[in-house]
């Protein structure tokens, strides 16, 4: 589950991690007011407004202003808010902004060089170890550090056993090229982040940039957080950091009814039981010249009603234009999912207007292939991979 950077530095500063303050704001009152307040308890005559969704990129496609005054916080935030804002991060069409953060200026006016870095928290996943990876190259997305000038991007990997280790904190505030107070303040700031990454279950923090200022306070004023979502059952208090418009709305209908659904980009709706088979049957799409529109796994009970809402929840994407049923029959017998995917399509009547190819194997399949081809439903069976394969290219064409 990704959240709001408004949301990321609440978690963040209950952990210690200095952030860069901020109110929300949904229209331009409350934004002016958010201001004022800031003002009160930040002294900051300068502020920022920040647009809210999840994506990264904001300053870039204008989702990021400057404010130097209430006036311009009040025109800035009814530029911002309801605005379609459109990122390398967004799709094409850009994503619709409900909510913006008024933040304090935390960059000194006058400063001439403020020293941006980039810090990030993760999971690697081929050593099974989380891991900080950090640059003096903040402040610029780290996809261009990582192609221009790797060698500054550094990484520091955490034994679970021991933890982070102080002497690998003071390691990242030295390649930081930090020192005097801000290096203590920088060592901190690590510790307290890795300390909030690993308490909320976190897969991936990103600070991008962190500043430190010229006098010596190290501020996050971005933050970026992936929670786990096999972990949200122990964290009762994130369940209110859900954002559903943000989310894909097939997939939540389809976690509302305990099936397994990620949306694609491609074309051919898949309905297949178990996860290794769905990513089989991926590669097998590719590999004949198709493209994936989801990845569902119906798992273990196939029946006409798992089915049928399987075949909803594939359909109400636009893009697909055919689909493909590949079920393995072991317990649950080919013929049992032969009839439940006839009656599935019975009860549908004309909703489906798409060609449906199934390949069922296992325990009984023969018979599966008879009751299908004796439908005479717009339903085409076969039993082997590669044929099920042959005939969605088929109708593709
Ligand atoms: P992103 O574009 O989505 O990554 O959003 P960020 O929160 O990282 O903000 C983008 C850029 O806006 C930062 O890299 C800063 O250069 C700038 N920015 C953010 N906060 C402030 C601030 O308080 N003062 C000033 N002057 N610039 C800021
Ligand atoms: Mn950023």
């Amino acid at each position: 589950m990704n959240v709001h950077e408004y949301q990321a530095k609440e978690i963040l500063a209950e952990s210690g991690v200095t952030v860069q303050r901020g109110i929300t704001a949904s229209n331009t009152d409350q934004a002016v007011k958010a201001a004022i307040k800031l003002t009160e308890d930040t002294g900051t005559k300068i502020h920022v407004v920040k647009a809210q969704v999840h994506a990264g990129g904001r300053g870039k496609g204008g989702g990021i202003k400057l404010a130097k005054s209430l006036d311009e916080v009040k025109s800035i935030s009814d530029n911002i808010i309801g605005m379609n804002l459109v990122t390398p991060q967004t799709p094409p069409e850009g994503k619709k902004v409900n909510l913006v953060l008024i933040a304090e200026d935390v960059y000194y006016p006058g400063e001439s060089d403020p020293e941006e870095f980039y810090v990030s928290v993760l999971l690697n996943r081929s050593t099974g170890r989380n891991m900080i990876m950090y640059s003096p190259e903040g402040g610029m997305d780290i996809e261009t550090v990582a192609e221009k000038t790797p060698h500054l991007i550094y990484t520091e990997e955490i034994d679970p056993n021991y933890g982070l280790l102080p002497f690998q904190a003071r390691n990242i505030s030295f390649n930081l090229g930090i020192s005097g107070i801000a290096f203590k303040e920088m060592t901190k700031f690590i510790t307290c982040l890795y300390n909030s990454y690993l308490k909320s279950d976190a897969t991936l923090f990103e600070i991008n940039p962190v500043l430190k200022t010229s006098d010596s306070k190290i501020i996050a004023v971005d933050a970026k957080m992936t929670l786990d979502d096999n972990a949200l059952f122990r964290h009762k208090e994130y369940e209110s950091l859900r954002d559903l418009s943000e989310e894909n709305p097939i997939e939540i209908e389809a976690k509302e009814v305990g099936l397994n659904y990620v949306d694609l980009d491609g074309n051919v709706g898949c309905m297949v039981n178990g996860a290794g088979l769905a990513m089989a049957t991926m590669d097998l799409i590719k590999q004949s010249g198709g493209s994936p529109a989801n990845f569902l796994d119906v798992g273990g009970t196939a029946d006409a009603e798992r089915v049928e809402t399987g075949f909803r929840l594939i359909l109400r994407d636009p893009a697909v234009e055919a689909i493909l049923v590949n079920i393995f029959g072991g317990i649950v017998r080919c013929d049992r999912v032969a009839n439940g995917i006839i009656e599935a399509y019975k009860n549908m009547g004309d909703e489906i207007k798409v060609p449906i190819i199934v390949r069922l194997q296992g325990t009984n399949s023969g018979l599966a292939k008879d009751l299908i081809e004796k439908s005479k439903l717009n339903v085409i069976a076969a039993i082997a991979f590669d044929e099920a394969a042959e005939k969605v290219q088929k109708v593709l064409l």
